[in-house]
């Protein structure tokens, strides 16, 4: 259901965002009001959910449509956009192949950003062979322009984000794409947790690295 295509309704969309928000709720990917998600619908609109308003309990008719400057497209609705609307429009301007962006504020991942340890891109083999590194941005302030000027060159790169105090951001060509990138951070970030509580933390052996980074190129040449 959060895979989709270019032939995929408008109202079947809507049901993935919703169904993704749900999702991200239950599994505490997001907490209260917080995160957002959006779907580039085509050259001209996004679908994004609104402001101030529970993932888990959305309607299909609460998402709203916007245009790439952010200007509300939808009728008769009293919602206003997203207020990271400015970061999801950062997103599709650099990257032309993505459909789905979801901000989240996973637990493990965000206690990296806010003790200062770099998210361990060679702890677990999956790691390198899906994403590669997963950055931290600076420091900026949420609901604004700065986080878009906070991803900007980063996400040129890289699928994953670490938003320094902040979150996460995750994109990809859907939103099945999205939330397993977010999925396998907040994993990540939990296993090296706990064992930093047990006071080890086990590396993957240089040779192995080139290794996994060169399957991951592989597996993303589609050969
Ligand atoms: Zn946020």
């Amino acid at each position: 259901m959060l895979r989709f295509n270019d032939s995929t309704h408008e109202s079947d969309l809507r049901k993935a965002i919703i169904e993704c928000g749900r999702i991200c709720y239950e599994k505490g990917l997001l907490t209260s009001n917080d995160g957002n998600l959006s779907i580039r619908l085509d050259n001209r609109r996004i679908l994004i959910t609104p402001a101030g308003i529970s993932k888990s309990r959305m309607q299909p008719n609460d998402l709203l449509l916007i245009d790439y400057d952010g200007e509300l497209l939808s009728k008769f609705s009293g919602g206003k956009p997203s207020t990271e609307t400015p970061m999801h429009l950062e997103v599709y301007k650099q990257r032309p192949e993505v459909r789905a962006v979801l901000h989240a504020h996973p637990i493990f991942a965000t206690v990296l950003t806010v003790s200062d340890h770099a998210f361990p891109v060679d702890m677990l083999p999956e790691v390198l062979l899906t994403l590669g590194e997963v950055p931290i941005t600076r420091y900026a302030t949420p609901s604004s322009h700065d986080d878009a000027d906070a991803i900007r060159e980063l996400i040129q790169n890289h699928d994953a984000l670490l938003l320094r105090q902040h979150g996460s951001l995750t994109i990809g060509k859907d939103l099945e794409a999205a939330l397993t990138h977010l999925e396998r951070i907040e994993h990540v970030a939990e296993v090296y947790w706990r064992a930093q509580m047990l006071g080890i933390v086990k590396r993957i052996p240089e040779g192995d690295i080139e290794n996994l980074i060169k399957l991951r190129e592989w597996y993303q040449s589609g050969m």
